[in-house]
């Protein structure tokens, strides 16, 4: 067995909480809901919600999946929960978010695999605050075409569904999905509407080399990909995959760098970066382009 590599001091994150962070907190609470900011431990947590920037979980907490490198409690869920949308949306109100990501575990009991579910999130959110730009993070649906139709008729500012690593690695990081699959639906996205960006993030330090990187980049732009967050891979317990390698902040940096250069319209690459993270800039620059 390998060592376990010691966090190098850029990830240690001094974590402060100030008083609207604990009403926001209790807001949550009240409206039995789950943000992957605070159920992933994110360590952005409280500079994404200063900024009115949260990203929640809908249709339920238990995954049918179960992905070496997350941390979401897997197994058989809980029936759906229709009203699930409406306190979402007053989650959004109650926080004043400028920006919401809607994000979900992977439901493969459900025939739509909660699409409409996501359909109606969006529009509840919208009504409730018009103001609020919507991105929704979504699963694969199994590859269901129709699935990915119904989520973008309600027409979010992005499309974002993770790649999350490299080809080769995909298998043993992402039990049930796959590298083709992934990039078949963000090439359907596109074509079904290409107002709505596109958005796919990569986890390094599972393994990969430099070049899979890069390939996979390409892989993403050409399938019209237009924004890119890649960010270190933390292992959340002990029995989750290891790390295999802590990039350096000047290694994200030469990723932005190739990224900007392929084509992406907005890159987001630094060790602490998360999918949602900074995606509230990414949403404004959207609805200029
Ligand atoms: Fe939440 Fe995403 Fe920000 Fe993390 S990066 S705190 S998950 S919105
Ligand atoms: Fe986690 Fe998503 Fe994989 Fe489920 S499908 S285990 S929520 S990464």
């Amino acid at each position: 067995d390998e060592p376990v590599l010691r966090r190098p001091d850029w990830l240690k994150v001094q974590l402060k909480t100030t008083g609207d962070f604990q009403d926001l907190k209790k807001i949550m609470r009240g409206e039995r809901l789950h943000t992957v900011c605070e159920e992933a431990r994110c360590p952005n947590i409280y500079e994404c919600w200063a900024n009115r920037t949260a990203t929640f979980m809908i249709l339920g907490d238990t995954c049918t999946r179960a992905c070496r490198f997350c941390a979401v409690h897997s197994g058989k869920p809980t029936e759906l929960d229709l009203q699930e949308p409406a306190r979402v949306a007053d989650a959004v109100v109650k926080m004043g978010l400028r920006h919401v990501v809607v994000t979900s575990v992977a439901r493969d009991d459900l025939e739509d695999g909660g699409a409409l579910v996501f359909a109606k999130t969006i529009e509840a959110i919208r009504t409730a605050r018009p103001e609020c730009s919507i991105e929704v993070l979504i699963p694969d649906f199994m590859g269901n075409r129709a699935s990915l139709q119904t989520v973008m008729d309600a027409h979010p500012a992005i499309l974002n569904h993770n790649v999350e690593t490299v080809k080769r690695l995909t298998p043993r990081v992402r039990s049930k999905a796959t590298y083709e699959r992934t990039l078949e639906l963000l090439g359907r996205a596109y074509e079904m509407n290409q107002g709505i960006p596109t958005k796919s993030s990569i986890m390094i330090g599972v393994g990969e080399t430099w070049e899979e990187i890069l390939q996979t980049m390409d892989d993403l732009r050409a399938v019209n990909v237009s924004i890119l967050t890649i960010g270190q891979y933390l292992q959340p317990t002990r029995k989750h995959l290891r790390v295999a390698r802590y990039y350096t902040p000047e290694e994200f940096k030469a990723l932005k760098d190739e990224g900007i250069k392929r084509g992406f319209r907005h890159v987001e690459s630094g060790p602490l970066v998360r999918s949602s993270y900074h995606a509230h800039e990414q949403a404004t620059g959207a609805a200029g382009a």
